[in-house]
């Protein structure tokens, strides 16, 4: 098979830290959500390892729906224009959402998403993020549960892509080469 030199990437969280933090956010997350009709939001592409984990370490009756959108595409521009291309298979209609994404930058797609869902009646939407960067922050959001928070830098991994590479890292990684920003 023929191997496709990918650019290198520095470990930032390694996957023990990462398994130990999915834990204790589950184990609050399933005291918060007892006796409540928790649906989980998996944002995709990139929150798809976080949330198979997370959906693990919760041991609580829930339904999990996927919402698939596009921000950055091979580019690193956040325009808050946000295209969805997975919509829920089911309404949320009176249901307690947990919104799961990879990371809030500048927070203009979090605002996107919350507001779509949230027009769709739910009785409550919270928010739970693997990464966060304050640095960046053009919209403020609030996070319920929180994973880590990271300086200005260009990570892949444990979901979160370049181009649609390094997915499948089981660790997070700053990418040397940096893509450059607007
Ligand atoms: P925001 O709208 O908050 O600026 O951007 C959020 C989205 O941008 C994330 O869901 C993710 O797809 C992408 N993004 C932001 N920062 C990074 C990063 O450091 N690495 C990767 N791979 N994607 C990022």
């Amino acid at each position: 098979m023929t191997q496709i030199a990918e650019p290198p990437v520095t470990p930032l969280i390694s996957e023990s830290a990462l398994a130990d933090r999915v834990r204790v956010l589950g184990e609050q997350i399933q005291k918060d959500y007892a006796n409540r009709e928790l649906v989980i939001v998996s944002v995709l592409k990139g929150s798809f390892l976080f949330a198979a984990d997370l959906v693990r370490a919760i041991d609580l009756p829930m339904r999990i729906e996927f919402f698939g959108v596009r921000s950055y595409g091979a580019a690193t521009v956040s325009s808050g224009e946000v295209q969805i291309t997975l919509d829920l298979t089911r309404p949320i209609t009176g249901a307690d959402v947990l919104v799961i994404e990879d990371i809030v930058d500048t927070g203009l797609t979090l605002t996107y998403i919350l507001e779509q869902l949230r027009a769709r009646g739910p009785r409550s939407v919270n928010v739970c993020a693997l990464l966060h960067k304050p640095s960046r922050a053009v919209k403020p959001v609030s996070i319920d549960y929180l994973g880590f928070t990271i300086e200005d830098v260009f990570v892949v991994g444990y979901g979160l892509d370049y181009a649609e590479r390094h997915r499948n890292l089981p660790y997070v990684g700053v990418l040397d080469q940096p893509p450059k920003k607007p």
